[in-house]
Formats: structure tokens, sequence, C-alpha cells
């Protein structure tokens, strides 16, 4: 069985019959079994998902089969899966399993896309190098020492290495850019309320984001444009009609961009090798014709401190609902009702998860409200305003994924204040609500992926996956 570079290509040998489905999962189960210590997967479902090629390779023989026929694909694990497990990488839902299919994974299915297993991640999807999961971390299998990135840590070391061919994750801060860009992997997050959130495991609702991890910028346009769209079981969804982001991208081939590139992000916490690898790609594409803007942002030192603010107070309030009585873990030496609900969320929840909540609560209570989150709600229209700005003139913005590659397991564990930083520059596109997609561009001196990020304005997602296809062709 061969390697192939993306589903793309997998799909016209599929179609004409040189390979099947079957063998594609028999190899990539194959890949799972050889690469079990990175810990990428914590559910494999090995005997369903090669049942399922057998039918969809059935189908492609009767000219059936789905657009997605064949597709492997790993689901990190915030995803409902029907009557599959489901934990949120946390012990407070042990031997919980879903009771339904979330809308994404849903028109996955409905495509013949085959789900291979369930991916670790970190506790509730807060985190930035998987180190919060209940289940252990995940290595980057570019290098073991190091974190994949987070909070789905698990579903782009998958795909880096080859263990399914898409994944779908969550952004909720940037948690599928930064580990796309630690793997050297792409990674999209669409505009807030392009994909339905339905059957997606709560943190912060009003950032929440589905996302996909892939090889190729077609892949990713493919899956985006299945999983997209309005869905009657979430009514936040947009309804503006979802593009044929595949039919689009060719079209977009040769058009000149304008790029905006920040000319006030912080410096000092940038690793100098990401710094000149954006300013080698600044010319690259100033030498390709595109137009490079130089803008300033000025409320840059605002949007980590507001999204963290934002966030804490929203999970606060989505897991008030893990109190050990409906579902998930219940703590047995308890004496009267409130002992069970504080020895159960003492037991079931990990530090960092508790931290969240006391900070949410704390910018939640009647005498900090005003001073936090009324006004981090305020700075939060400020920054979308003003970056909703800068895309009267420009397409894109262009900025690195992450100030760092990828980092050494343990080295920001006993600092929050410092893994908080891995997101300096992935927040921004979720406190703004607008598309963004992290594209492998070089390498650091060590030989570590370097991810550069461009971000659009809302629904601009074909213009995006353009762009971001136009950055991985640069020389
Ligand atoms: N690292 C960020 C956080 O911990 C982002 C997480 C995410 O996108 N889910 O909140």
């Amino acid at each position: 069985m061969k390697r192939y570079p993306d589903y793309h290509s997998f799909r016209k040998d599929l179609l004409s019959g040189k390979v099947s489905c079957l063998s594609q999962v028999e190899y990539h189960l194959e890949k799972i079994h050889l690469n079990e210590t990175l810990n990428a997967f914590l559910s494999v479902y090995e005997r369903e998902a090669l049942q399922q090629a057998r039918i969809v390779d059935e189908k492609i023989k009767h000219g059936t089969a789905g657009r997605l026929a064949g597709l492997v694909v790993g689901l990190k694990d915030v995803l409902s899966y029907e009557n599959h497990p489901l934990q949120a990488g946390s012990r407070i839902l042990n031997d919980f399993n879903a009771q339904f299919n979330a809308t994404a994974v849903q028109r996955l299915i409905d495509e013949d896309a085959i789900i291979i297993g369930r991916q670790n991640c970190d506790e509730f999807a807060m985190g930035s190098s998987n180190e919060n999961s209940a289940f252990g971390p995940v290595k980057n299998p570019l290098d073991h020492s190091r974190v994949p990135g987070g909070s789905s840590g698990g579903s782009a070391a998958a795909v880096a290495a080859d263990l399914c061919m898409v994944s779908i994750g969550s952004d909720t801060g940037g948690s599928v850019r930064q580990p796309a860009a630690f793997c050297g992997i792409v990674g999209i997050k669409p505009t807030y309320s392009r994909i339905s959130r339905y059957g997606l495991v709560a943190y912060g609702s009003s950032f929440d984001c589905i996302g996909i991890f892939s090889h190729s910028i077609e892949d990713s346009a493919l899956v985006l444009e299945i999983i997209s769209g309005t869905d009657e079981y979430d009514s936040t969804v947009s309804s503006l009609p979802v593009p044929k982001y595949t039919s689009f991208l060719p079209q977009l081939s040769e058009k000149k961009f304008s790029i905006a590139v920040l000319n006030d992000i912080d410096q000092t916490a940038l690793q100098p090798e990401i710094n000149d690898c954006l300013n080698q790609k600044i010319r690259e594409l100033e030498a390709n014709g595109h137009t490079i803007n130089q803008v300033s942002f000025s409320l840059n030192e605002y949007v980590l401190p507001t999204y963290y603010i934002l966030t804490t107070a929203e999970a606060s309030s989505n897991l008030s609902r893990y109190d050990g009585v409906r579902y998930g873990h219940r703590s047995t030496s308890v004496t009267n009702l409130e002992s069970l609900y504080k020895k159960s969320r003492t037991e079931g929840f990990g530090a960092e998860v508790q931290r969240r909540i006391l900070l949410g609560n704390f910018v939640l209570t009647s005498d900090y409200y005003d001073a936090y989150y009324a006004k981090a709600q305020k700075v939060r229209s400020m920054i979308r305003k003003k970056i909703r700005e800068i895309f009267q003139e420009n397409d894109f913005i262009l900025m690195p994924t992450a100030p760092t590659t990828a980092f050494k397991l343990g080295q920001h564990t006993t600092n929050p204040v410092e893994m908080y930083l891995a997101d300096l520059f992935s927040v921004q596109a979720n406190v703004a609500g607008i598309p963004a997609i992290s594209v492998p561009c070089g390498k650091d001196k060590q030989g570590l992926p370097i991810g550069l990020q461009l971000m659009a304005d809302d629904f601009q997602e074909t213009e995006l996956l353009a762009g971001a296809q136009m950055l991985m062709n640069l020389a």
C-alpha cells in the first residue's frame, strides 16, 4: 500500500480501481499500531472502520459512493459520534458514550467518510500543548521530545504521522491552527457560525469553532464545503449559502492579493527564525506581484487578556453541567448533595480546568463583573471593528501562527501564563470571529516546521483557501 499525499490523489486511484478503501484503512490501522507511543488516539474503531471500508468499496463498484468515499477521518475527543465514547480528554466524563452524531460528523458519514477513531486532546480543549489531557500528553511525530501543540494535539499528530488522512478538531483560540503549525500540516478555522456546533462539547460558546486538519488545501476545501451550512439543531449557524470552495479555488489561482502585515506585533516574544521566515515570504509575495501593506493594530496587547477573560467566563458556565448527577464521574465518598457536587468535580476535573472555572467565576461575580467581563466584551467589539477595518483595504492579514515552533514536553507546564502566551497570535481570529488558516512555510534551525497564518474577513473562506494555496506554492 502506498502513501498518498492527500485524499484528492487517493480518490483518483480509488475511482479508477487501482486501490480500495479496505486496503487504505488497513494501511492507516497499521500506521496507528506502529505509532502507539504518540498517544494520538484514545479509541481506534478498527472493526467498524474495516466493515465500513467494505461497504464503501461496494458503493464505488455500483457508482453510488459519496463525495468523501474512503476518506479516513479521526475525530478530536470533543465531537459526538453516536454510541462511541466521548470524554473531552477528561476524567469527569468517564464511561460516557455520545447519544447522537454531531452535525459535522453526520455530514462526513453521509458522504461515506470512514471514522477511524477518537483523538487525544487537552481537557475540555483548554491548553496549547496537549499536556492537560487526563490520558497523558501526545508526542510530536517529528520529534518525540516535543509537544504537538494543543488543544487538538492528537488530531494534528495523527494527520502528520499519516494515521488518518484528515482530522476534525475544534478551535476556540487556535487549537487547530497552532498544532497544525507545530506538526507541519494545514489547519483551518472558518468564520464563527459557518459550521454547526451541534454535538461539539462546549468550551467558550461564542468562540468555539469546528476546524479541519489536512495535508492539502484542496482536502480542507472539500471537507469544509461538506460540513458547513445551516442546521436545524443549531440556530446560531449562518444561513449564508456555502460556496463551492473546491470549484472556486482554481479560478483564483492567478489572482493578485493585497495583504496586510501588522507592524506592531511583539518581536520579543517571537522566535527569530519565524520572523525571518515571515520576512522571506513577504519578499516572495511582492516578487510575485502581490501587494504588502504594513498596518498598525494598536489593540494588540489587549487581545490575549480579552480572550482569557471571556473564555474562562463562558467555560465556567458551560462546565457547570458536569455535576456528577446526570452523567460522567460521580464521587463515591459523599455525605450530602453539596459534597457530591464538590467531590465529583474536584476528582473529575484536572488542574487547568479547575483554574479556568475559578477564574471565570471570579470575573462574573457581581463585584468584578463590570471591571472584567463587561469591559472585555467592549474591548472585543473594538478589536473586531478594528480588524474588519483592515479588510476594507486588504484581502488578508498575514502573521505567524504561533510565537515559537514546537516546544519541549514539560517546558511550560509549571507556568500557566507562559503557556497562554503560546496563543498570542492565534486568539485574534477567534476574538474577532473571522476565518483563519495555518500553512506550513519552512523550518527552523532544528528542522521543526514553521506555520504562517492568513486571516480573512467574515465568510471569505474561498479567498482564504486560495491565498493559502498561493502561499504554499511560493518558491
Ligand atoms: N490554547 C487556547 C486555550 O487554552 C486555545 C484552545 C482552543 O482553541 N480550544 O484556551
